[in-house]
C-alpha cells in the first residue's frame, strides 16, 4: 500500500495577512475571484479543505501555530473544534523560537490542548527550522511524531517514507506546495504528473509499502498552483493502492506494525 499523509500548516492568523500583502500578490489569483472575495477571506479556507477532503473520503492533519503576527490563535477556537469533532487531526505548528526549549514547547502545546481539549501528538517546526535534538524533546513530552524535515527542496526521492529517531516517527516532506512553484519551478498543469511520478518511485523503491507526505498550505486553495489540491485528492482517490490519512493515523499504523 503507498500511504499519502496530507497536512496543512496554518501560518496566518484568522484574518489573513495585512491588506497590503495581499493586494501586493494580487496576481497569484485568478482577477474574478480576487474581486468578489474579501481580502480577509483571500488565505480564508477551512470549509473548502473539509468539503473537498469529506468528497474524497479523507481526513488530514492540520498543524496551528500558537503565536500569529497580529493575531491570536484563540481566533481559530471554532475552526480547531469542528475540525476535531468532524475527525480531523490538530497538530501543533511549532515556532523556532520554542524548537530548544522544553518548556516553552509544552506551553505552545497546552495552548492547543486548552482549545481542542484533545491530546496533541504530531508537530512540525514552522519554517522548518527544526534541529538533531528536536525529538528527544518531543519524546519527553509524550508526542507521537514529528514532521519537519525536507532534505532536498527541489525533489522527492529522499524525502520518502519515514524513520525514527528516539522514539518518535518522523515523516519527511515529500511534497511541499511552495517548493514546486519555487524551487522546482512545476507550473500547475504539471502537478498531477509530479505526483503520479513520486508514487510510482515511492513503489519502484518499496513494493509492499511506503509513505509521501504532501504539505499544503491552508492558505493557498484560492491561488494559482495551491488551488490544484482537489484535483490530487481526486488522483489519488483513483489509484487503487493509495491511502490517504493524517498523521496519527499513519503513526498508529507503524506502532502496531501494521506498516
Ligand atoms: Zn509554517
Amino acid at each position: 500500500m503507498q500511504y499519502v499523509f496530507l497536512s496543512h500548516d496554518v501560518d496566518w492568523r484568522k484574518q489573513g495577512p495585512e491588506s497590503e500583502h495581499i493586494i501586493e500578490r494580487k496576481e497569484r489569483f485568478d482577477p474574478q475571484l480576487f474581486e468578489k472575495t474579501p481580502l480577509d477571506k483571500m488565505y480564508y479556507n477551512f470549509p473548502e479543505f473539509i468539503e473537498i477532503e469529506e468528497k474524497f473520503g479523507t481526513k488530514s492533519t492540520f498543524f496551528f501555530r500558537t503565536m500569529y503576527e497580529n493575531g491570536n490563535v484563540y481566533d481559530y477556537e471554532d475552526e480547531i473544534n469542528l475540525l476535531n469533532k468532524k475527525g480531523w487531526e490538530i497538530g501543533l505548528h511549532l515556532d523556532p523560537s520554542s524548537v530548544n526549549n522544553l518548556e516553552e514547547i509544552r506551553k505552545e502545546r497546552e495552548i492547543l490542548e486548552d482549545i481542542s481539549n484533545e491530546k496533541i501528538l504530531g508537530n512540525r517546526v514552522h519554517f522548518l527550522k527544526t534541529n538533531d535534538q528536536l525529538q528527544s524533546k518531543l519524546k519527553e513530552l509524550d508526542f507521537v511524531y514529528d514532521s519537519s524535515i525536507k532534505k532536498t527542496k527541489d525533489h522527492y526521492k529522499d524525502d520518502i517514507g519515514y524513520f525514527v529517531k528516539n522514539e518518535i516517527i518522523e515523516f519527511p516532506i515529500t511534497i511541499m506546495d511552495a517548493y514546486l512553484f519555487t524551487y522546482m519551478k512545476i507550473k500547475e498543469e504539471k502537478i498531477i504528473s509530479i505526483v503520479d511520478d513520486t508514487l510510482n518511485y515511492a513503489r519502484k523503491n518499496n513494493v509492499k509499502d511506503n509513505i509521501i507526505s504532501i504539505l499544503w498550505h491552508d492558505n493557498v486553495l484560492k491561488m494559482k498552483g495551491g488551488r490544484a489540491y482537489p484535483k490530487i485528492l481526486e488522483f489519488l482517490s483513483t489509484q487503487d493502492d493509495v491511502e490517504m490519512c493524517s498523521g496519527i493515523e499513519l503513526a498508529n499504523k507503524i506502532n502496531k506494525n501494521n506498516i
